[in-house]
């Protein structure tokens, strides 16, 4: 209703400085499919309002959720609007991810890629960054770079490479450096002067997505697709240059493996995206602890969002879940694993008020110390 979501927008527009080193996380309900309705399917979710949601279990019982939004679904529109403010923080030097979570089917990529005419968050994020360098460019020059890539099993591929993007498997090195910042070493990485050219050269990775596919025998839903694009401003009089890093992940399904089904290469595959959402579980719960060490290095996935998940960086999650009877248990699977990160924003008040000393963007490089914890 409109007025409950209004108070939500205005909630997440107060805590937007609050939001450093934590993490936000929307919940967003698909409707039921055709298929589902078809074969019989009831919708188990239901919003509560629009922080809230109500999980009905076989019992007849219901479980409660509580996330920044809850979107069932929502429109495009209603989704990047709250998360807009996300860009103008990247162009001001921070680095920011924002990742969609959920099993295949649950509406992570209409998230974030959507379809002609229902954009989702990626195209929406290019639009909105060129509109935000168009409003500086008075003060600033800016150099945005972008790379495309994805990860399938453990290997990292190329996809903006020219030719068949698995030729690249094996020879991009993931590198870290000691203060956290994160390289791909020997990853394309092209200039993109405007809007168009940023979203022709994620057409291009998404259209070397699925040669890659096809070449590894495999579904695209079975990789993690990450989009970079990097700002740089240099402000004209002072010379001072901030860089800012957008990562945008559309990961790998989290259903769990059907024991029966899977013959031996897909059980492969499926283990080694289960120990890597895993290893994102265990990043985001040791950023929600303030540990004082948090495990990046157990997977190549973490390390490649080290410097873009806790320290300095702004994070959003959406848990993308399916609304139907048949999927009750991934669903329930899916919204507890996102509680692990919600727990940040409940603590994000005392860590905020620590960081808000320091507001003169020196510490925004985004690296948090490799194991340090808070870089704020
Ligand atoms: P995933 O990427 O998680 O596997 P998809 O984004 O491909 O899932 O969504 C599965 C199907 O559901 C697609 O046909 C998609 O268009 C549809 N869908 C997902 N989210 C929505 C939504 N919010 N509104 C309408 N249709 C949706
Ligand atoms: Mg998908």
């Amino acid at each position: 209703d409109l007025k409950d979501a209004e108070i939500r927008r205005k909630k997440l527009h107060n805590t937007i400085e609050d939001l450093k080193g934590s993490i936000r996380v929307f919940c967003r309900v698909r409707p039921l499919s055709s298929k589902e309705k078809d074969q019989g399917d009831t919708k188990v979710t239901k919003a509560i309002d629009s922080m809230n949601l109500s999980v009905e279990s076989d019992s007849g019982g219901s479980s409660k959720f509580s996330f920044d939004a809850v979107f069932t679904p929502g429109t495009q529109d209603d989704v990047f609007n709250d998360c807009r403010d996300l860009v103008q923080s990247a162009v001001d030097g921070y680095n920011v991810t924002l990742f969609a979570y959920g099993q295949t089917g649950a509406g992570k990529t209409f998230t974030m890629y959507g379809t002609k005419g229902q954009e989702g968050v990626a195209p929406r994020t290019i639009q909105e960054l060129y509109r935000v360098m168009e409003e500086g460019k008075a003060r600033f020059n800016y150099t945005v770079m972008s790379s495309m890539l994805e990860l399938y099993r453990n290997d990292l591929v190329d996809l903006l490479s020219k030719g068949n993007p698995t030729a690249t498997k094996g020879k991009l090195n993931l590198k870290v450096d000691k203060a956290g910042a994160v390289c791909v070493e020997n990853l394309t990485e092209e200039a993109c002067e405007s809007a168009d050219e940023l979203s022709k050269l994620l057409e291009r990775g998404n259209a070397q997505r699925t040669v890659a596919a096809t070449a590894m025998n495999s579904e695209s839903s079975r990789s993690h697709l990450v989009l970079i694009i990097t700002v740089v401003s240099v402000n004209k009089e002072t010379k001072e240059r901030q860089r800012g890093k957008i990562l945008l992940v559309d990961l790998a399904g989290s259903e769990r493996l059907k024991k029966s089904s899977v013959e031996a290469e897909g059980q492969q595959e499926a283990i080694e995206i289960n120990k890597s959402l895993t290893a994102l579980g265990d990043v985001i719960e040791g950023i929600t602890k303030s540990q004082k060490v948090i495990p990046y290095r157990n997977h190549k996935l973490t390390q490649l969002m080290q410097d873009s998940l806790g320290g300095s960086a702004k994070t959003l999650m959406f848990v993308n879940c399916s609304p139907a009877s048949s999927n009750l248990d991934e669903t329930t699977m899916s919204l507890k694993y996102a509680t692990r990160a919600k727990n940040i924003t409940n603590t994000s008040g005392a860590k905020a008020s620590a960081s808000k000393a320091a507001p003169d963007g020196k510490d925004r490089t985004g690296a948090s110390g490799a194991g340090e914890g808070e870089g704020a």
